[in-house]
This record gives C-alpha cells, sequence and structure tokens, in this order.
C-alpha cells in the first residue's frame, strides 16, 4: 500500500480555549520546518525545546513547546513535531497557517493513525482501538480500548494464526503426496490440532463478545399505553429530571433519551411517545421516531399498569416488533397494587409465570413488577438488562471489540467447521476452508484489508488523530 508522502498538519486538541493547544505534524524531513518555526534552533529528538513560534517575517506567533520524533521512532514511523502553544483559536489558527504556509496540507480524519498502520506502527484491530478509546463512553470501555491499543485483542488473533497456518502446512504438504496423505495426517494429529484451534477461536470469540457490548453499548425502548409511567422510569433509571411527567395523557410527545451505565455498559433508552393513533402533528412525529427507534432496539421494556392491563394498541406495537427484538415486560406502579416487587421467569418459553398469579401480557420470558415512583424494583431490572444482554461483567483479558471483528471471527469460526465437517474426504477441500479462515482472521488485523475498508475505518477518526 502506498500514500502520498506529504506532510500533513492538524490541530489535535479539541477545539475552543484551553490552556494549551497542539498542532501535530508528520512527514518525510520536517527539520526544515522546525528551523523555520523556531529561528534556526535545531531540536533533538524526544527533547522539549521551548522557543518562539515565527512567522515568515520573524515575529513570534505564540511561544510553547517543539517536540521533535525522528521517523521511525514516532508515532507515525515518520518524522513528527508537536507544537505546544496557547490553547486559543486564534493562535491556533495563526500557528496552522503558518505550518500549511511551510508546505504541509491538513490532515484527514485519523490520517496520522493511518500512516502509523500503513508504517507497521500499530495493525487495524490496534488502529480502531485508538478511536473507541477516544470515543469511550465509560471507564470499562476505556480501559478495554487501551488493552487492545497496547495488542491485547491482536495478541490473540495472531495466536490463532500461527495456529491455523502450522495446520495449514501439514495439511498442505500432503496434497502432494496423495498415496500417504490419511496416514501422514492422522500421525499428525491434523483432527486434534483443529479441534483446539476451533476451542481457541470460540474463547476469542466469547470475549470478544462482551468486548462488543462494552463498546456498543444496548439501545433499549420504553413501549406502553400514555400513563403507565413511562416517563417516570426513564427518570428514575437516569436518576433526574429530563422527561415531563404529568397525569395528562399523551404528554410526553417527543422521544426523549438518556444515557446511562451500567456496570461500564452504556445502555442508550429511548421513552416512546405512546405509540398510539393521534391526528396532532407533532405527536405524529414522535410516533414514528418511536417507531424508528423500535427498530434499532435490541431490548424494548414493555411497561403495563397491572391495573389496567393492555390495550389494543400496545398491542398492535408488539405485534409489529422485530423478532429478534429481546423483550422484558415491566409491571409497573407495585406501591398502588400492594404487591411486593420482584423478578419472575417462565419455566418454559409457552408456561405462565409460575409464581403467584400473575396475569402476563407479553410473550416475555421475563417479568419485572417494580414501582418507578418509590424507585422499588429498579435493581431488578437493571440486572435484567445485563442478564438479557449476555454481559458478564468486566474480567482481566478482556479487550474492546467491534462488530466487524465478531463477523470475521464467526466467518473463520465457520469455515473451521466446514472444515471439521469435510473431514480428510476431500484434502484439497480441507485446505480451502482452512485457507478462508485464515483470511477472515487476517482481515482483523488488517493484513488483508481492502482499501474501501481502509477508508471507513479511518474516515470516522477525529481529526489531529
Ligand atoms: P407515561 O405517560 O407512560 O410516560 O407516564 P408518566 O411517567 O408520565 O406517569 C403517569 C402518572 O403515573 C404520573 O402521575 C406518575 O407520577 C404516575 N406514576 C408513574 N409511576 C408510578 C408508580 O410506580 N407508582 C405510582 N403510584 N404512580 C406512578
Ligand atoms: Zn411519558
Amino acid at each position: 500500500m502506498t500514500y502520498s508522502a506529504s506532510t500533513i498538519a492538524a490541530i489535535a486538541t479539541a477545539p475552543g480555549r484551553g490552556g494549551v493547544g497542539v498542532i501535530r505534524l508528520s512527514g518525510k524531513n520536517l527539520l526544515p520546518l522546525a528551523l523555520a518555526l523556531s529561528g534556526g534552533k535545531t531540536p533533538k529528538p524526544r527533547m522539549a525545546l521551548y522557543t518562539d513560534f515565527l512567522d515568515e517575517e520573524g515575529r513570534a506567533i505564540d511561544n510553547g513547546l517543539l517536540l521533535y520524533f525522528a521517523a521511525p521512532a514516532s508515532f507515525t514511523g515518520e518524522d513528527v513535531i508537536e507544537l505546544q502553544g496557547h490553547g486559543g483559536l486564534v493562535v491556533m489558527n495563526m500557528l496552522l497557517s503558518r505550518c500549511l504556509a511551510l508546505g504541509a496540507r491538513l490532515a484527514e480524519p485519523g490520517e496520522f493513525t493511518k500512516r502509523a498502520f500503513l508504517n507497521n506502527k500499530l495493525d487495524l484491530a490496534q488502529a480502531e482501538s485508538v478511536a473507541d478509546l477516544i470515543d469511550a463512553s465509560s471507564q470499562s470501555a476505556a480501559r478495554m480500548a487501551l488493552r487492545s491499543l497496547k495488542g491485547n485483542f491482536s495478541n490473540h488473533i495472531h495466536q490463532l494464526v500461527d495456529n491455523l497456518i502450522n495446520l495449514r502446512m501439514l495439511v498442505e504438504a500432503t496434497l502432494d503426496f496423495p498415496e500417504e496423505e490419511i496416514d501422514f495426517l492422522e500421525a499428525a494429529d491434523a483432527r486434534g490440532k483443529l479441534a483446539r484451534l476451533r476451542e481457541e477461536l470460540d474463547k476469542v470469540l466469547a470475549q470478544a463478545t462482551q468486548g462488543a457490548i462494552l463498546r456498543e453499548g444496548m439501545n433499549v425502548v420504553l413501549v406502553g399505553a400514555p400513563n403507565v409511567g413511562k416517563s417516570s422510569l426513564l427518570n428514575a433509571l437516569a436518576g433526574d429530571d429530563i422527561a415531563i411527567v404529568t397525569d395528562i395523557a399523551g404528554t410526553t410527545r417527543d422521544t426523549v433519551r438518556e444515557q446511562i451505565t451500567l456496570d461500564g455498559v452504556p445502555v442508550h433508552i429511548v421513552d416512546t411517545a405512546g405509540l398510539r393513533e393521534t391526528d396532532d402533528v407533532v405527536e405524529k412525529i414522535g410516533i414514528e421516531r418511536s417507531h424508528k427507534a423500535l427498530q434499532n432496539a435490541d431490548v424494548a421494556l414493555i411497561l403495563i399498569d397491572p391495573r389496567e392491563g393492555i390495550n389494543e394498541k400496545t398491542q398492535a406495537i408488539l405485534a409489529s416488533m422485530p423478532s429478534g427484538l429481546k423483550k422484558i415486560e415491566v409491571h409497573n406502579k407495585a406501591d398502588l397494587t400492594g404487591q411486593s416487587v420482584g423478578r419472575f421467569v417462565r419455566e418454559t418459553t409457552n408456561s405462565t409465570f409460575h409464581a403467584e398469579n400473575i396475569d402476563a401480557y407479553t410473550n416475555a420470558n421475563t417479568l419485572i413488577r417494580l414501582s418507578a415512583m418509590r424507585g422499588e424494583g429498579l435493581d431488578l431490572l437493571k440486572q435484567e438488562l445485563l442478564n438479557i444482554i449476555g454481559w458478564q461483567g468486566e474480567s482481566e483479558g478482556l479487550f474492546l471489540a467491534r462488530t466487524r471483528h465478531i463477523n470475521a471471527l464467526n466467518v473463520a469460526r465457520d469455515e473451521l467447521e466446514n472444515a471439521a465437517v469435510n473431514g480428510y474426504d476431500n484434502i484439497e477441500l480441507l485446505a480451502e476452508h482452512l485457507r478462508l479462515a485464515q483470511e477472515s482472521l487476517n482481515e482483523i488485523t488488517g493484513e488483508f484489508s481492502a482499501d474501501d475498508l481502509l477508508g471507513v475505518i479511518f474516515s470516522r477518526f477525529c481529526i489531529g488523530k
């Protein structure tokens, strides 16, 4: 892969005022640029140089620190310069303009990290974790992203690939000796090697799936008739008043969103507009958004006032829900019915709720009884949300993963399964399944990636990274 070796520059600090602002540059030979900026002072690699930053007429634009990292010992693998000046928009922009006048061009989003990848400073999974670390929405997510950045995830993949390559060499070697091929593979325990490889891959997949939950978080929608207590529940979960709670049915006009963190997992919750037919234009917009929210949701909380049961509108919504959507039935206002809060689970999919005599109105497997107003039973609901998406808690060795990684691991898993099913029936086919499995794993670290994939990944970065 190649890229234009032009010098790139960007303001790396967040836009706005700050004590310090940083401009970052990367390129082939940045010493002349450093000398022009500093008025002839030569920076030593990795030593802070305190200097004025000069404009073309030798006037100081700002003063601060110039850090010089000589290729290849830098983030990008090229010469890198960081200018630490005063963090004001005007002064930063003047400094950036000066760098552009000295021959740099504005960096694209993620271009520094992309260069680091192309110069083999990071593999693709590590490069992605740079963005994930910056975007992390919980402390756990940040910790996991850092682990991926340090190569925890990549090491797992490399280990899998190494073992796979060993197996492939065995299999491909036998292709040249068709007479004794099966005996040879048996003697080398190819079957056992493949079985162990599949076990290892399943472990990595399970960890990556946990990491993806942490990265993607979960989308939850609150569904239910007006006045069942959707806004109250959202407020109780969020811990402060963001939605309007009133006694008048239909007051929650718009969808209202809130993000909370449960055991480190970001949870996006959307309160719906009650999802009922209406002529009110404002309310109609809210209802359309609610239907959209349903399409994007992982979990639906179906809120019911057990004194009223379920109305036809809510029934219709339930019927139109995407089939993959997980559901939790929630009976609110336990304080009014005088029943104790609790979590109830069906013994089998179609059985009734075994405990007490609970009328369930949906086919959800779990039912939570709580009081949103009193905040009782909320913990049961929070725990159930984590259960239902399969979150097992943060543990050592976990790393942040993306859907892209999960998909690639699944493809590899399928290919290894095909290989196992095929057995020694057709050695060429066996070899091909193993090859495809490796190709898929290599995609994770970027050893086999198409340019357009790189474009997609790096364009989502912020400028200056
Ligand atoms: P929404 O229309 O579904 O969003 O319902 P709201 O959250 O606006 O609540 C409607 C009414 O029910 C308000 O008067 C709330 O105070 C009340 N309410 C909500 N949850 C509870 C609860 O757990 N117990 C009692 N007693 N009242 C509740
Ligand atoms: Zn409401």
